[in-house]
């Protein structure tokens, strides 16, 4: 099956090379996008991530700075030439995020938010839609024909984790989701080995696990200074870490499953 590319910036989802996405879970203040935006960009990342609404267990945790956060990520994403992606929970968000941002993430939580995903659909955003950690394949695929059933085509797909019976990681990396998912409905797959793994030692063998199945991209967090940050930190790597991660993830350069589109089915 053909995969459908899609442009974000100078960065091509479903082309021959891996995209990286990189960034703070959470948006927390200028200095520490701005850092950490250099750091990501220096690595060789193709798109800038950052929280601006986050969707907390608790409602208790750090919420997120709002449009705050987006006028900083919009500063970091143009002093460092990446365009940028936050997550919106609701279709007012949408029309704020707009303003500021060039692709709209949908979490693991509102995947099955269909007024949402609907909207999202006539925004004709670029859209990147996290698996539901209770959702099959199927059910995923079907939030996004509600993207695509508006008319929107630019959609890329964000597997990271679904929840099992294991605890020693946050989530359960079903790594065959990538290559059911892609193939059966043409678009690109992107792998988030943190919000899986919930640890940062494991970030590098999922991300390479997730390259081999054949995803278009990853996904990471980062922070410059992980042990405090504000939301996700035990799963972010430092700004030095990323530096030997992009190496790694990058040095093949080519996504190293391409001759998948070549197998019969
Ligand atoms: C995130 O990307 O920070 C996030 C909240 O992810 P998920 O929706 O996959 O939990
Ligand atoms: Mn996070």
């Amino acid at each position: 099956m053909q995969i459908r590319q899609i442009t974000v910036g100078n960065a091509v989802f479903g082309g021959p090379r891996v995209v990286l996405i990189a960034g703070p879970c959470s948006v927390e203040n200028e200095d520490m996008a701005m850092r950490t935006a250099e750091a990501v960009a220096a690595g060789g990342a193709g798109v800038l991530r950052g929280g601006s609404w986050k969707p907390r267990t608790s409602p208790y945790s750090f919420q997120g700075l709002g449009q705050e956060a987006l006028r900083i990520l919009r500063r970091a994403g143009d002093e460092f030439g990446l365009p940028v992606v936050t997550e919106v929970m609701s279709p007012e968000q949408i029309e704020v995020a707009r303003e500021y941002v060039d692709m709209l993430q949908v979490g693991a939580r509102n995947m099955h938010n269909f007024i949402l995903l609907s909207e999202i659909g006539r925004s004709g955003m670029p859209v990147l839609l996290k698996r539901g950690f209770m959702a099959t394949v199927e059910e995923w695929l079907l939030a996004a024909e509600y993207i695509l059933k508006e008319g929107n085509e630019q959609v890329v797909l964000c597997e990271r984790g679904i929840r099992t019976f294991e605890n020693w990681t946050r989530a359960t990396l079903d790594v065959s989701s990538i290559p059911l998912a892609r193939d059966s409905i043409g678009l690109p797959v992107v792998v988030d080995p943190c919000h899986a793994a919930g640890r940062r030692d494991l970030i590098l063998p999922l991300s390479m696990a997730g390259l081999g199945a054949g995803a278009d991209g990853v996904m990471v967090e980062v922070h410059p200074d992980p042990d405090k940050a504000l939301s996700d930190g035990g799963q972010s790597l430092s700004l030095e870490e990323f530096a030997l991660f992009a190496a790694s993830v990058t040095q093949a350069g080519e996504s190293p499953c391409r001759f998948q589109e070549r197998i019969r089915r």
